[in-house]
């Protein structure tokens, strides 16, 4: 098979375009829940497995995060770190998940939210391993509720 090697921001349509990338330049709106010199955070709105599902993207488009560098690498994991205390602040988990994957969107990105003992995200990758999406059902409104109680919980 002929390896085809693409240029410039490509999406998984093929499209010349990268979503998060156009979401970083401000072109379209986004539930953003935090921000730093290299990195932004914004909400998930199409959760599948919990509401507060929260997507930290480098401001350097690769995609795949081993992909930065290691001082933007550092900078990423930080505002992981920050994210995750905000999401146990906010939500009081069991455990904070990390996921990183990338086939939606080929710009790296750390998938952080919060998880408990028999949730659904346990169901969840049993149901996307079949093909069956679960989705939280959350509406454009609740997810300015949740961004707010997020951004909420953060700092000290
Ligand atoms: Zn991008």
């Amino acid at each position: 098979m002929k390896k085809v090697i693409l240029k410039g921001n490509y999406n998984y349509s093929g499209m010349v375009e990268c979503l998060f990338c156009r979401i970083l330049r401000g072109e379209i709106e986004s539930k953003k829940v935090y921000e730093d010199e290299n990195n932004i955070a914004i909400l998930d709105i199409n959760p599948r497995m919990h509401e507060c599902q929260v997507l930290v993207i480098p401001k350097t488009h690769v995609k795949q995060f081993y992909e930065l560098s290691d001082e933007e690498n550092a900078s990423l994991f930080k505002a992981v770190k920050e994210v995750a205390i905000m999401i146990n602040k906010a939500y009081n988990p069991d455990f904070v998940s990390l996921f990183s994957r990338g086939m939606g969107v080929p710009h790296a990105h750390i998938l952080v939210s919060p998880a408990w003992r028999n949730d659904i995200i346990l169901t969840g990758f049993m149901l996307n391993r079949m093909n069956i999406f679960f989705n939280a059902g959350v509406s454009p409104q609740a997810l300015d509720t949740i961004a707010e109680k997020l951004k909420n919980a953060k700092g000290p």
